[in-house]
C-alpha cells in the first residue's frame, strides 16, 4: 500500500518547529514528500517538477492557521494546484452535438478501451441526453472488432451501420453519415480502427476519416494505467490529427491517477470522461476533484 501524503507530511512537521508562517526549510522538507508521493502516483518527473514549483511559490510564507497543522496547510495548497492544473474549460461531459447528425471520432490504440467506450458514451448519449444514435466501427483490418462493437450494440439498444464486406473505413464513415441523416440520427459515433503502436498508415487512416466527416468532436482514448506512454500517445494524436478531449480508461486499477495530472499539463487537452470498468455504465464525466484526492491519497 502506499502511504498517504498527508500521512508523510504529518510525520515531517511533528519534527519541525512551530512557528508562525511557513519557512522556506519546512516547505522545502514538505515538498521532497509531495513530489515522492507525484512520482508515486506515476507522474512524469518534468511534471513534477513545475508543478512542485508552483506550489512552493505559493507556500512560503503563508501564515499557518491555528486551526491546522502546517502539514494540512500544505496538503491544501497541493490539493487546489491539483485542481487548477486538472480543471479544462466548460464541462467537460458536454458534447458539441448540436447540428444533427453529429460525427463523433472515437480514436486510439488497439487494447485501450476504445471500443467499449464507444459503446458506453452511445448508451449515456442515448439514456442521458435522449439522442438518437448511430455507431459504425472501420476498424476493416480486424472483423472480430467490428462484430464486438454489433454485440455491444444489441445489448445497450444503440443501432449499428450493418457490416459491409471489402469496404474501406472512409467509405464505411461516408455510409454512415448518410444513413445517419436520412433515418433521423442526431450524433453518430465512429469507432477508428487502432493498432498496437501508432505508425504513419494509422494516422493517415484516421485522417482521411476526419476530412471525410468532419467531426465535431475527436476523442482519445488512452489507457490511464500507461502513465507517460499515455501522455506520448495523446501528444502524438493531436499533433497529427487533432483531439478535442481525452477518455482515461482503466481508472478502476490500482493507478493513483498520475496519468490525468501529466496529460493537462503537458497536452493541455481537457479530459472529459473517465472509464471505471469494463460495464456499460461505467462511464463517468471527469471530475478533477477526485483525481486530486487519489493522487494526494
Ligand atoms: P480497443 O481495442 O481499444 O477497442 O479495446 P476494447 O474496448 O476491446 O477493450 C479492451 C479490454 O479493456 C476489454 O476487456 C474491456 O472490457 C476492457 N476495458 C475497457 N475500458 C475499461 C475500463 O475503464 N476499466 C476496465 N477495468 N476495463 C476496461
Amino acid at each position: 500500500m502506499f502511504e498517504t501524503l498527508s500521512d508523510r507530511l504529518g510525520g515531517v512537521f511533528d519534527r519541525l518547529t512551530k512557528q508562525g508562517a511557513l519557512s522556506e526549510d519546512d516547505v522545502r522538507t514538505a515538498l521532497r514528500e509531495v513530489r515522492v508521493a507525484l512520482l508515486e502516483a506515476d507522474v512524469s518527473l518534468p511534471v513534477a517538477r513545475d508543478f512542485i514549483k508552483a506550489v512552493e511559490r505559493k507556500a512560503t510564507g503563508q501564515s499557518v492557521t491555528r486551526s491546522v497543522t502546517p502539514g494540512q496547510q500544505v496538503v491544501k495548497i497541493v490539493h487546489d494546484e491539483l485542481i487548477a492544473v486538472l480543471t479544462g474549460e466548460g464541462d467537460p461531459g458536454a458534447l458539441r452535438i448540436d447540428n444533427a447528425p453529429a460525427p463523433i471520432l472515437m480514436v486510439g490504440l488497439q487494447g485501450s478501451g476504445k471500443t467499449t467506450t464507444t459503446a458506453k458514451l452511445a448508451k449515456r448519449l442515448k439514456e442521458r441526453d435522449r439522442k438518437k444514435v448511430l455507431m459504425a466501427s472501420l476498424d476493416v483490418n480486424r472483423p472480430a472488432a467490428m462484430e464486438q462493437l454489433q454485440i455491444l450494440g444489441q445489448q445497450i439498444g444503440v443501432d449499428t451501420l450493418p457490416i459491409v464486406k471489402g469496404e474501406d473505413p472512409v467509405a464505411i464513415a461516408r455510409r454512415a453519415k448518410t444513413q445517419a441523416s436520412l433515418g433521423g440520427y442526431d450524433v453518430y459515433l465512429l469507432d477508428t480502427a487502432g493498432r498496437l503502436h501508432i505508425d504513419a498508415d494509422l494516422i493517415a487512416q484516421a485522417a482521411q476519416v476526419r476530412d471525410a466527416v468532419n467531426p465535431r468532436e475527436t476523442l482519445l482514448v488512452v489507457d490511464g494505467l500507461t502513465g507517460q506512454d499515455a501522455v506520448n500517445v495523446a501528444t502524438e494524436f493531436d499533433d497529427k490529427i487533432g483531439v478535442s478531449g481525452v477518455v482515461l480508461t482503466r481508472m478502476d486499477g490500482d493507478g493513483r491517477g498520475g496519468a490525468a495530472l501529466s496529460m493537462r499539463a503537458i497536452t493541455g487537452k481537457p479530459i472529459r470522461f473517465v472509464g471505471l470498468g469494463e460495464k456499460m455504465d461505467a462511464l463517468e464525466t471527469f471530475e478533477p476533484d477526485r483525481v486530486a484526492g487519489r493522487i494526494l491519497g
